[in-house]
């Protein structure tokens, strides 16, 4: 193919997804439900913060949570443990999830009286941040065992996040991360970002991230 044709299927691709994620989106709001979209690079925690953020929402906030992963239902068993309604999407070759996944994925989740989807994308911090799933806002995490300096390195994943989630703080005596200089970066190239710093381990920082997620839903 030429260079040209590439991006004319490339932009075809993204226009039919952002088509069918203004859908989901429609009908989520309709329902009252807001959805979060979690990115991060693989190993960053998202579903450890997931269980703990499930189990601090209970009597609070029903929850419901389709799992994004290449093969394996490993984390979606996890999020079972919870009593939390889960579907696993496998997505196969592909390194992400798309709009059509996660229609899928919500024609196959009873999700009853739901008012808070959490959608947990594979691990990657460079497509998942050009295909919208329909979400009410994206959550980028970043663990301190990870290079301070990933919101430079992956500006649009920051970008498009509304918040940016530091995770494994319990960590930080054992390695060089800079907190604050990260924090900074991320600003740089998202001035709205909310930033959120907490250890699902310890609980440290939870308290603030779960009343944020609560006043979403408000
Ligand atoms: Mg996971
Ligand atoms: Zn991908």
């Amino acid at each position: 193919m030429t260079q040209k044709r590439i991006v004319e299927v490339r932009q075809n691709i993204l226009s039919e997804n952002d088509a069918i994620a203004a859908e989901t989106r429609a009908a989520l709001e309709k329902d009252g439900v807001v959805s979060i979209n979690l990115t991060s690079s693989p190993g960053s925690g998202k579903t450890t913060l997931l269980v703990k953020t499930i189990e601090r929402l209970k009597g609070r906030a029903d929850v419901a949570v389709i799992e994004g992963d290449q093969q394996t239902d490993n984390d979606a068993r996890k999020i079972e443990g919870t009593g939390a309604p889960v579907v696993q999407v496998n997505t196969g070759s592909a390194c992400h999830l798309d709009a059509r996944m996660v229609r899928g994925g919500l024609e196959r989740l009873r999700r009853g009286a739901a008012r808070m989807l959490f959608i947990e994308n594979v691990g990657n911090l460079v497509c998942p941040a050009s295909y919208d799933l329909g979400e009410t806002m994206k959550v980028v995490l970043l663990s301190v065992t990870e290079g301070e300096d990933k919101p430079l390195k992956y500006p649009k994943m920051f970008r498009v996040s509304s918040a940016m989630v530091i995770t494994k703080t319990d960590l930080l005596p054992h390695v060089d991360f800079d907190v604050d200089r990260c924090v900074d970066y991320a600003l740089k190239i998202n001035p709205s970002l909310k930033v959120f710093r907490l250890s699902a381990r310890t609980g440290e920082g939870m308290d603030s991230w779960v009343d944020h997620l609560i006043s979403l839903n408000h």
